[in-house]
């Protein structure tokens, strides 16, 4: 266990009646809890200074690499509040493993797995009244890293910055469960091989803006990326990873090849299909197989999965040259009650068997 005690700064920004305002209806990532952890780090002393601060500006020189080089990471997931009101978050020890992976891409400092656990419950015990109450709702918990040391040299970093900021969190695509268009990026990528497509890197999503402009412009929720290679390999969405699904119940989804992330909703639901019997393929997959697939009538649903959107079906895939279309405005079946078994582990109405879950 490392030796770091959190120093604590308990006020609290907002009064109750002005966070209950806030949780009636909070969208995604409008709003932050009244708290937020600071752990320093530096080449000499490793990590030291752990901290639970009011949450609120940090003071940055002009000159830190972070703002010339984007040497930053950074997770996601959720605390949820189950019926009997206790909180718990979901696989925690993961997305620190996927940090750590990150931060080796990054050249940034690894943390340790119990450090970055320790963190999440600090903010999450501090800052438990912000954890919503109210159905598919939950407090979305940010942890990132940035390198703010004062240089100009390209080269990596050698003070370092973890923190952790939280956010209650309604459904990610407003509308509830409906599904989704999704556009191809024909031309633009996020990631090549070699690159830090299987990273959680800000630069990643600076990409990625652009295409999701574009998906928008063309009135999609969502940008799906190919290989570039290829073109027709599907490697994975903006901000999500990519099932579809078979007739006969087989799911497919890209292998993890380097260039995509490796979602922990993904890998879960993969454990979860297979508890079912279900014949799980991760593989190359390509949009041309997608498109004969629906058309011939073998594929018969995709959806979106991430921590944010949980499960999201997808209506069609949409590029300037064709349209692949499920020509039926409802869910698919397996998509939702794949949705369905997730979301009742994550909310305690179902029994966790993998222990997936981390009680605060
Ligand atoms: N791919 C990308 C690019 C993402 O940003 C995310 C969200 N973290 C995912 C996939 C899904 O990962 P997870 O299930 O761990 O949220």
């Amino acid at each position: 266990m490392t030796n770091l005690e959190f120093r604590h700064t308990e006020a609290a920004r907002l009064s109750p009646e002005e966070r209950e305002a806030l949780l009636v209806d909070p969208g995604f990532g409008n709003h932050f809890t009244d708290h937020m952890v600071s752990i320093v780090w530096t080449k000499d002393q490793g990590w030291h200074d752990a901290e639970v601060i009011p949450y609120g500006p940090i003071p940055m020189d002009p000159a830190s690499s972070v703002l010339h080089y984007g040497q930053e990471i950074f997770e996601g997931l959720k605390a949820y509040r189950r019926p009997d009101g206790s909180i718990v978050t979901f696989r925690p020890e993961a997305n620190a493993q996927r940090l750590n992976d990150s931060a080796r891409r990054l050249a940034l400092p690894e943390i340790p797995e119990e450090l970055f656990v320790r963190a999440i419950h600090e903010l999450v015990s501090i800052d438990a009244d912000w954890v919503p109450t109210r159905e598919d709702q939950s407090l979305y918990l940010r942890p990132f890293m940035i390198a703010d040391e004062s240089f100009l040299g390209v080269r990596s970093a050698e003070r370092a910055r973890f923190l952790v900021i939280a956010s209650p969190a309604g459904p990610y695509f407003s509308g509830g469960v409906k599904p989704v268009s999704i556009w191809l990026s024909q031309d633009l990528a996020r990631a090549g091989h070699g690159g830090t497509g299987a990273a959680k890197c800000g630069g990643n999503y600076a990409a990625s803006l652009l295409p999701q402009q574009e998906a928008a412009e063309n009135g999609c929720q969502q940008v799906l990326f190919t290989d570039t290679q290829t073109e027709d390999t599907i490697d994975e969405l903006g901000g999500m990873n990519l099932f579809l699904v078979r007739t006969d119940g087989t799911l497919i989804t890209p292998a993890l090849n380097g260039n995509i992330l490796s979602g922990i909703t993904r890998r879960s639901l993969i454990e979860l299909a297979k508890d079912r019997g279900l014949r799980v393929e991760e593989r190359a997959v390509t949009v041309s197989e997608w498109r004969e697939g629906v058309a011939d009538g073998t594929i018969s649903e995709a959806f979106a999965c991430g921590t944010a959107a949980v499960i999201t079906p997808i209506g069609s895939l949409k590029s300037s040259d064709f349209t692949i279309d499920f020509g039926d405005a409802a869910p698919g079946e397996l998509t939702m009650s794949l949705r369905e078994e997730l979301t009742g582990i994550q909310f305690g109405l179902r029994e966790d068997t993998h222990g997936w879950l981390d009680v605060i």
